[in-house]
């Protein structure tokens, strides 16, 4: 067993992130600084992330919530993918649907209309958090599922004593269990995205590759901060996840290339092409990885996992 892991501000396993912001010599997409090496979709030279060493031990878990008020920017995709990648790799992972859409339930194949969900955690209703999680198709990754009743739990809180609190509180009780546990959020930036925010030990924001994207960034980061501020001072920003970018448009390479402007070394080099495999999958109820494995998106999601790995946000 690893040194126990009590608490967000206790995650002393992981390394500083890599904080630096751009600088004269960061080459540009296009033109500016000749480059030697191959660069990426990103502007910077590609990194080969190493195929992590298999654990020896799991837990505890480092906690990744993925954030972005925004729908459709394929926040519920990346944990599914994500997770699955990360469960190939021999990490024992928990997948939390925090969104009452029921998306990442219905993503991985689990039906969340007869048994308890997540909301039971947090109106008290289940007690013990080991009676909502069920096994997905993908060995090695859990989920704990969310229906609809979730709509409700904002309402139902507000009046709770530390009522940001609720989840990190009820995951306490499996953290132990696992290596990576993922929140997907809803769509907002509410109690309940609050509260995996207050959970979190980092958060991920997937970024889509569109005009209108980095409308929002600035008050999701405020959120963040005051977050970092009142409730949890050690939350991470683990890193920006371009999604949904077409190399094929001059569009496209734009935006992601202000955004690399913007955000300097906290997007991540890793970028998450267009591909309609991906709502064919959720189709079908199973990640990209099972359902396309050599597909370049499933790839693109394994490469993900590694460089997570590599930057100390996942163990
Ligand atoms: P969010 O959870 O942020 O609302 P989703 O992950 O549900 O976003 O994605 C929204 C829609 O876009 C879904 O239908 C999903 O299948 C699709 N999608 C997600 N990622 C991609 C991608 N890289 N290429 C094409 N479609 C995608
Ligand atoms: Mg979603």
């Amino acid at each position: 067993m690893r040194a126990p892991h009590r608490g967000p501000s206790e995650g002393r396993r992981y390394p500083d992130r890599v904080r630096t912001q751009p600088t004269s010599s960061t080459p540009t997409l296009f033109g500016g600084t000749p480059a030697t090496t191959e660069l990426g979709p990103t502007g910077r030279p590609r990194t080969e992330f190493p195929e992590p060493a298999p654990l020896e031990s799991h837990g505890p878990a480092r906690i990744i919530t993925l954030c972005n008020q925004k729908g459709g920017v394929g926040k519920t995709t990346t944990t599914i993918n994500l997770g699955a990648a990360l469960s190939e790799y021999g990490r024992r992972v928990l997948a939390i649907d925090f969104d009452p859409q029921g998306a990442l339930s219905a993503g991985l194949g689990v039906q969340a209309h007869d048994q308890p969900t997540v909301y039971d955690l947090l109106v008290g209703s289940v007690k013990d958090a080991h009676d909502v999680i069920v096994p997905s198709r993908v060995p090695g990754l859990d989920v704990m599922p969310a229906n609809i009743d979730l709509s409700a739990a904002e309402v139902h809180l507000v009046n709770e004593v530390a009522r940001e609190q609720i989840l990190a509180r009820v995951l306490r009780q499996v953290t132990g269990e696992y290596d990576v546990v993922l929140v997907d959020c809803q769509p907002s930036l509410g109690l309940l995205t609050v509260n995996a925010l207050t959970a979190a030990h980092g958060v991920l924001i997937p970024l889509e590759c569109e005009f209108f994207a980095l409308r929002g960034v600035a008050l999701l980061v405020e959120t963040i901060e005051k977050v970092r501020d009142r409730l949890n001072p050690a939350i991470e920003l683990d890193g920006i996840l371009p999604t949904m970018f077409d190399s094929r448009t001059l569009h496209s390479r734009e935006v992601l290339e202000r955004v690399v402007e913007a955000f300097g070394d906290q997007v991540l080099e890793t970028v998450i092409g267009r591909t309609v495999k991906f709502p064919d999958a959720t189709v079908s109820g199973v990640p990209i990885t099972q359902f396309a494995p050599g597909h370049a998106a499933a790839q693109a999601y394994r490469q993900l996992a590694r460089e997570l790995i590599h930057r100390g946000a996942a163990a």
